[in-house]
């Protein structure tokens, strides 16, 4: 392993590093785990940003309290028909993976709480009758907290379009280092969506029946995506050891475990960052963010072209 600004993690750092913070389930502490890894590697001098990919339930806020300086609307594109140019024949029903769309008597019905805004509907119809109008769902801001670049979403309520307010999030983001990405939990498509981009995943889990389980459907999606994970275990000293011998069958490294400490929870009620106002994890943190780092290392093929970022905005300056 490479030691704390070793050559060779220094040579892999040129390229831009996106982490994914992902769980199978609520509550095992993802947050917690991306925010005190955000501030770990703020810390050890990286430029750093996180995205609250958690549209529904962002909280990355409480703990970053950044300064907003920007904000904008995410939108989404939905169709709609012009009547006079329809024929009524039914390829966009049929095209429809969402089954938004219901052809009835020759008369096109748009269901938008089902639509996903692919476009699919609107590229085939033979007749140019539908057209897509652009509509918020959701609100994107930016700023600065704890020498963090901070981005999140909010979901409009009573909107589903989860994934088009992810990926307007993972838009704004900016040309940081390295890149946290606070998914949502589970394993619907707005967790592909915020996981996506990534180039590599944490699986935040604890070792209960429940976190198994809901930690192995996490695999198999983030195995699906192609994409290289490891696991932290948090509050490794509750539940049983069926979830540590798991991650050994399944030749998954464990990266970071947390014991169960009612500091923490406590911590994170008042909205405090766990290495801040804990000092005797801040080196616990430290270490597991020099072993991600080499994990990456090992993991993810180099980019072809590897270009300092202060070089890079130089030759653009
Ligand atoms: S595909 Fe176009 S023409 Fe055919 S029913 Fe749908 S909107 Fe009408
Ligand atoms: S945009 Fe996509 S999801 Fe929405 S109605 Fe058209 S085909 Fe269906």
């Amino acid at each position: 392993m490479g030691g704390r600004g070793g050559g060779c993690l220094n040579e892999f750092m040129n390229n831009p590093l996106k982490i994914a913070v992902a769980s199978g389930k609520g509550g095992t502490g993802k947050t917690t785990i991306a925010v005190s890894l955000a501030l770990t590697a703020a810390a050890a001098g990286r430029t750093v940003q996180y995205l609250d990919c958690d549209v529904e339930e962002p909280n990355g806020h409480i703990f970053f309290k950044p300064q907003i300086h920007s904000r904008f609307p995410a939108m989404v594109a939905l169709p709609e028909v012009i009547k006079a140019q329809c024929n009524g024949c039914g390829d966009c029903a049929d095209i429809c993976a969402y089954n938004a769309i219901a052809v009835v008597r020759g008369q096109v019905l748009i269901f938008p709480e089902l639509c996903r805004g692919c476009g699919a509907c609107s590229l085939l119809c033979p007749k140019d009758a539908i057209v897509e109008i652009s509509r918020p769902v959701g609100n994107v801001e930016i700023g600065v907290g704890a020498g963090v670049a901070f981005v999140r979403g909010v979901l409009s309520i009573g909107q589903i379009m989860t994934p088009a307010v992810i990926a307007a999030v993972k838009g704004a983001g900016g040309d940081q280092e390295i890149t946290l990405l606070d998914c949502p939990p589970g394993t619907s498509c707005a967790v592909i969506e915020a996981v996506r981009d990534a180039d590599a995943v944490l699986l935040v889990t604890e070792p209960t029946p429940f976190g198994l389980h809901d930690l192995t459907l996490a695999v198999e999606m983030t195995r699906a995506l192609k994409k290289p994970f490891c696991v932290v275990l948090n509050r490794f000293d509750l539940g049983d050891d069926k979830t540590v011998a798991y991650c050994r069958e399944e030749n998954i490294p464990i990266i970071l475990s947390i014991p169960d400490d009612r500091r923490i929870a406590e911590a994170y009620a008042r909205g405090e960052a766990l290495t801040e106002v804990l000092p005797s994890y801040a080196p616990v943190f430290t270490d597991a963010w020099e072993r991600l780092l080499a994990w990456c290392e090992r993991q993810i093929p180099r980019k072809k072209v590897p270009v300092p970022l202060d070089q890079g905005k130089a030759a653009t300056s």
